[in-house]
């Protein structure tokens, strides 16, 4: 699914180099790699406030406690997401509540999001899924309607645009009150370990989030909130150091091969290519508001399980994200849910397949697989 040796070859020197450099100065915490890496992403971002953390599933806790969320508040997210994005929710005590999602764009369903408030809702978990934004401007206005805070779950999506109602364009994450990512290997942007991160303009949520990442400290052993251990490595941050000037053009080689995979397969009968929403009608050469975190196509007609046990049986590698509802795992089962409310999601985890997708894909790759594809269901 991913070539991450591919990458590394391509940076070896450089990333070697900057490992080493942090074993001989033994600055494993926190050190001087750590504000470079953090200074380097709020002006790639353009945003006032990175706050590195330990990975994330962390960023996304780091968010909530920051907010003051309370026991019993509702906070509303996508029910096809990666499980991280609920599990914070739940851990904290608070209320998840899931909703449907969009069948086009797999992204969380802004009316749906309105039928799901109630008195105690305080916040929306928009995860901008696959590498393509939701639909912030919606999510703006409910957010001002019922006075609640927005925290943008931009793991799959970072570098990724979003062209805002007043024209302008910004980069995802940066929109909400708060932006999590992860760099998780696989990601966009992976390290070589774990790692996450939080984005936000807000100087005081930002203050107050650098001492929860740190045990709640911001005076050195007076502990004035209940904090959390949540570090990147100073390693684990020189190498992204190292990456972060590639991201664009890692981005760019996603967008091409998903070009590609959309060139050959759009016509197959009983495909449906991912759809580029936000003005966007089609996948363009200039197009920078989805980043690919992964091509998923659905595959109608039950067909897909089928397709799945070829392409293993041919070691082509691929995904099902995601094989079942957040709603029906056991985990979050909640008497409130309705079947009915979600049938885009039981669709989608009928249909959906994902295909490989990393920077270093190359065309006769793209080429094989979709022959293959297209001679299973032809
Ligand atoms: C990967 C991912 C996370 C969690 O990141 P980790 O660094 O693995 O903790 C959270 N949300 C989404 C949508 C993800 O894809």
């Amino acid at each position: 699914m991913v070539d991450l040796q591919s990458q590394y070859k391509h940076l070896k020197d450089k990333i070697d180099n900057s490992v080493i450099n942090v074993i001989e100065d033994a600055t494993f915490i926190n050190g001087p790699s750590v504000r470079s890496f953090q200074n380097n992403l709020e002006n790639y971002l353009n945003i006032k406030h990175v706050i590195p953390c330990a990975n994330g599933t962390d960023a996304l806790q780091i968010a909530m406690m920051g907010l003051n969320l309370k026991p019993g508040d509702e906070v509303i997210t996508a029910d096809f997401t990666f499980a991280a994005t609920v599990e914070v929710i739940a851990l904290l005590n608070l209320t998840p509540v899931l909703v449907d999602v969009d069948l086009k764009t797999f992204n969380i369903d802004c009316d749906k999001i309105r039928k799901a408030i109630t008195p105690k809702t305080k916040a929306i978990v928009p995860v901008h899924l696959f590498g393509q934004s939701a639909n912030m401007d919606e999510i703006i206005k409910i957010a001002q309607d019922y006075n609640l805070f927005i925290i943008e779950d931009n793991a799959q999506a970072i570098g990724a645009k979003y062209q805002l109602s007043s024209g302008k364009k910004v980069k995802t994450g940066t929109i909400g009150d708060i932006g999590t990512t992860s760099f998780f290997p696989s990601k966009n942007l992976g390290c070589y370990g774990d790692g996450g991160a939080l984005f936000t303009n807000n100087d005081d949520l930002a203050h107050k989030i650098r001492g929860i990442v740190n045990h709640g400290m911001y005076k050195r052993y007076h502990h004035d909130v209940v904090g959390v251990n949540s570090r990147l490595d100073s390693i684990q941050a020189a190498i992204l150091d190292v990456k972060l000037p590639h991201l664009d053009s890692y981005n760019k080689s996603r967008q091409n091969a998903a070009i590609k995979y959309s060139e050959s397969l759009s016509t197959v009968k009983d495909i449906i290519i991912p759809k580029i929403g936000n003005d966007c009608t089609q996948i363009c050469n200039n197009c920078d508001c989805h980043v690919f975190h992964q091509y998923t196509i659905r595959i109608l007609n039950k067909k897909r399980d089928g397709l799945a046990k070829y392409l293993s049986d041919l070691n082509i590698p691929f995904g099902i994200y995601y094989p079942i509802p957040l709603h029906r795992q056991k985990a979050y089962l909640d008497s409130r849910y309705n079947e009915e409310d979600f049938s885009n999601t039981n669709l989608l985890c009928e249909q959906v397949i994902s295909l490989p997708m990393h920077s270093e894909l190359e065309l006769d790759q793209i080429n094989f697989i979709c022959d293959k594809i297209k001679f299973f269901l032809k």
